[in-house]
């Protein structure tokens, strides 16, 4: 097993296949000034099929594909065909905006992907065009209806909380987990480098407390319920319902004591701790080394792992975004 030097189990790697993105949402990606990765400086299917095989021989049993929007990659069947068929990496899961989904859940699942999040920030139309930019309620809504139809379950739903954006519709989101099994997590903000989507988390940032509290006022009391202890969520029940929801409070209530992860970007690099810029390069030893290589940046990489992020110093990460990492 892959214990770091605080021994904190590292065994859950997640995957950015791109930096593109077909949204804006204002804490993660700006409008204007983006450049993106060379097609060529993306690592290939093969290429993240070697770091898979690699990281479940030094210990890795959990896969998640990010981005950007992992669906925009052209070859993502192929890339999820082959994490699928690689021994001891079954539990492979996607992070995505949904919007592709109608299209591609069902060919995924047959693929060997067993679940998906789906980012969605606020249930009314007007609002969501406005936190999301770009998006479309309708186009996401059909996307979580295709994961569910494609036996991608159970459905978790990501809303990142903005003020004045989305923090008032927190408990019709809550809501929806009340005739529905899914999962309903609420992100806090954070700040990644200096720009405006900096300022949006800095300046709008909303705390799970006060997000809790709106709920519970509208809703109920939350009943806490147990989750794995590497869960970043915090898990809980409305009152008779059959879903559940969560709050993921990276800012409020850090996890990094528990933090099991480790990141790979689009273009080869170990990003060894989200809100830091520590990162390893693997994907010239993919390139010129063989697996043995591979395993030794992997090993080394949980090795160097930061035991954890110094928001409250007012230090983060500087020389990426969130659309660069992948959350
Ligand atoms: N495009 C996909 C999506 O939106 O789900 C996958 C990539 S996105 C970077 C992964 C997650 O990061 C999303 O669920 C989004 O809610 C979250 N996210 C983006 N920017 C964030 C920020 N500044 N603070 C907290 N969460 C953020
Ligand atoms: Fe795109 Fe996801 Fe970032 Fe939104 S959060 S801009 S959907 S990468």
């Amino acid at each position: 097993m892959p214990f770091d030097s605080y021994q904190r189990d590292i065994n859950y790697l997640r995957i950015s296949l791109t930096d593109h993105c077909n949204l804006r949402c204002v804490y993660c990606m700006p409008v204007n000034g983006l450049h993106f990765l060379p097609r060529e400086h993306l690592l290939t299917p093969e290429e993240i099929a070697s770091v898979v095989r690699a990281a479940v021989s030094v210990g890795f049993r959990k896969f998640r594909l990010t981005g950007g929007e992992p669906t925009l990659r052209p070859d993502l069947l192929d890339i999820v065909r082959l994490i699928a068929q690689t021994d001891g990496a079954g539990e492979l899961s996607m992070t995505t905006n949904g919007i592709l989904l109608p299209g591609l859940a069902k060919p995924l699942a047959e693929a060997g992907l067993r679940r998906v999040n789906i980012h969605l920030d606020t249930l009314r139309p007007e609002r969501l065009g406005q936190i999301m930019r770009w998006g479309r309620l309708e186009d996401i809504w059909r996307g979580i209806e295709a994961a569910e139809q494609a036996g991608l379950r159970p459905i978790k739903l990501n809303a990142v909380v903005a003020r004045g954006h989305n923090d008032m519709d927190v408990a019709e989101m809550a809501a929806l987990t009340i005739d529905r099994d899914w999962h309903i997590r609420f992100v806090e903000m954070m700040p990644f480098g200096n720009g405006e989507c900096d300022r949006v988390a800095t300046d709008q940032y909303v705390s799970n407390e006060e997000t809790r509290a709106r709920i519970e006022q509208k809703l109920g009391l939350l009943t806490s319920i147990e989750s794995d202890s590497s869960d970043e969520s915090s898990n809980h029940k409305l009152p008779g319902a059959r879903g559940v929801v969560g709050f993921i409070s990276p800012v409020s209530a850090p996890y990094c004591g528990s933090c099991n992860r480790m990141r790979l970007t689009a273009e080869g690099k170990l990003h060894l701790c989200l809100l830091n810029d520590d990162e390893m390069d693997i994907k010239k030893q993919l390139r010129q080394g063989g697996p043995d290589a591979v395993r030794e940046v992997l090993r080394k990489a949980v090795e160097l792992k930061p035991m954890g992020h110094r928001l409250p110093e007012g230090i983060f990460t500087q020389n990426r975004r969130m659309y660069q990492i992948g959350g």
